[in-house]
């Protein structure tokens, strides 16, 4: 049974109810372990589902195109302020509709088609959004890219300072999607004011764990500061982009009108009831605890032969290298799914392996941990990956459908938000 509940899906559309409560009956029983997802509160289901998407807003409070924002201009006004609050910054803009579209309103704000802008590249953990060629952001910007050193699985931090000093960019992005390790923005800061670029932190992975004071801030550093609302900060879909006094106008021109029509304030709703939750003591307590079930899961993993990129993680996710395991990440993670430990198949640095096809693995411990798991269940979900990993190598499917039964029992001990079996 759905929480809120969707009756009226059922006697309308049985077609998708049914398709919605397979994916909430998967969502249930299933170690869910891709690192960007997780289970919002009922109190953001619920905002997220209201009438608010039956209305247009374009502009900003105080500042719209149709009449009748008088509940919809205090709602954005909380949502930024509380964005502020949280994060400790002049400016939230809470308007763009996710990650990438985030980004590229950061691109409309400061660069010219054609400027040079400096990410980390996509095999290395860097996102499509920094200048990627396949991109829009790598086709029509000249886009130089970074990466980890061989040596240490970590960001190159010579190699930053090098290419920022030779190719001059206007905007230096840092952040990623598979960076097991902290981000030092202060060492990013400070190249970034050798070079005269701009730095944009991108902290879509890690904003829950920067709120909950399980990462260190990006405030201070990067004037620019680009997330997700829904991964570890356990919002909505959605993003925000937050910046310092100097910029707000620039960025809020880039998202409406530059990139932009209205905004989805049934979103802006979620986002806003999101961030009041993370500015509890309990969130607080969440975030420690993902990076505490992190460390033990790779603790585990080390234990049973697991090649760990950088060979540990700080945050909440990690990036198998299977190479020694004599498996590649697409198998595996297939066959893991099938044993209900949901991850995804990633590239690893300087992977020799094509990309749909890559040596890596990436998990993480956000939506297991906002399901209850604790350090004490980490050994055995680090005993059954490695055991349907090597039923994979074996097709050893009755194992895997016992790894499978097993992960449902320990799940079903553990309440899931938003859904519950039976009626
Ligand atoms: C997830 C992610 C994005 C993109 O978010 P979408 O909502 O999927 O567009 C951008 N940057 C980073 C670092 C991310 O991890």
């Amino acid at each position: 049974m759905h929480q809120p509940p969707v009756p009226h899906v059922a006697s309308t559309d049985p077609e998708i109810a049914e398709l919605i409560n397979a994916e909430a009956r998967r969502q249930f029983e299933k170690i869910r372990m891709i690192p960007s997802e997780n289970y919002v509160s009922v109190a953001v289901l619920e905002a997220a589902g209201t009438v608010l998407t039956n209305k247009y807003s374009e502009g900003y409070p105080g500042r719209r195109y149709y009449e009748g924002q008088q509940f919809i201009d205090p709602l954005e006004k909380l949502a930024a302020d509380r964005a502020q609050a949280l994060f400790g910054v002049d400016h939230a803009n809470v308007q763009p509709y996710s990650g990438s579209p985030a980004n590229l309103a950061v691109y409309l704000a400061f660069l010219a088609p054609g400027d040079t802008v400096m990410g980390m590249s996509l095999p290395m953990g860097g996102h499509l959004s920094h200048g990627w060629p396949v991109s829009v952001t790598g086709k029509w910007f000249r886009s130089v890219q970074y990466g980890v050193r061989a040596d240490t699985g970590r960001v190159d931090m010579d190699e930053v300072s090098d290419l920022a000093h030779r190719e001059r960019p206007r905007v230096i992005y840092c952040g990623g999607t598979a960076i097991p390790r902290t981000i030092d923005f202060p060492a990013f800061a400070e190249i970034a004011a050798d070079t005269g670029a701009l730095l944009v932190a991108d902290i879509a992975h890690i904003a829950g764990l920067i709120a909950g004071g399980a990462h260190p801030s990006p405030a201070g550093y990067a004037p620019v500061i680009t997330t997700t609302t829904h991964k570890t900060l356990r919002g909505p879909r959605g993003a925000m982009i937050m910046s310092t006094a100097e910029h707000a106008a620039a960025l809020d021109k880039a998202v409406f009108p530059g990139l932009q029509g209205g905004p989805h304030n049934h979103t802006t709703a979620a986002i806003a009831v999101a961030l009041r939750e993370a500015a509890r003591p309990e969130f607080r307590a969440y975030a420690h605890q993902v990076v505490a079930n992190a460390k033990a899961l790779a603790a585990a993993l080390i234990e049973r032969g697991f090649d760990l990129v950088s060979g540990g993680t700080d945050n909440h996710l990690i990036l198998i290298d299977l190479t020694a395991k004599g498996i590649a990440g697409k198998p595996a993670a297939k066959a893991l799914d099938r044993a209900g430990l949901e991850t995804n198949y990633n590239t690893v640095p300087f992977d020799p392996r094509k990309p749909f096809d890559p040596s890596g693995l990436r998990i993480g411990t956000p939506a297991l941990t906002t399901r209850g798991l604790t350090e004490q269940h980490m050994p055995q979900v680090a005993t059954w990956m490695d055991e349907a990993v090597s039923a994979a190598l074996k097709e050893d499917e009755a194992a895997i459908g016992r790894i499978a039964g097993e992960v449902r029992d320990l799940l079903a001990g553990f309440p899931m938000v938003g859904w519950a079996p039976g009626s």
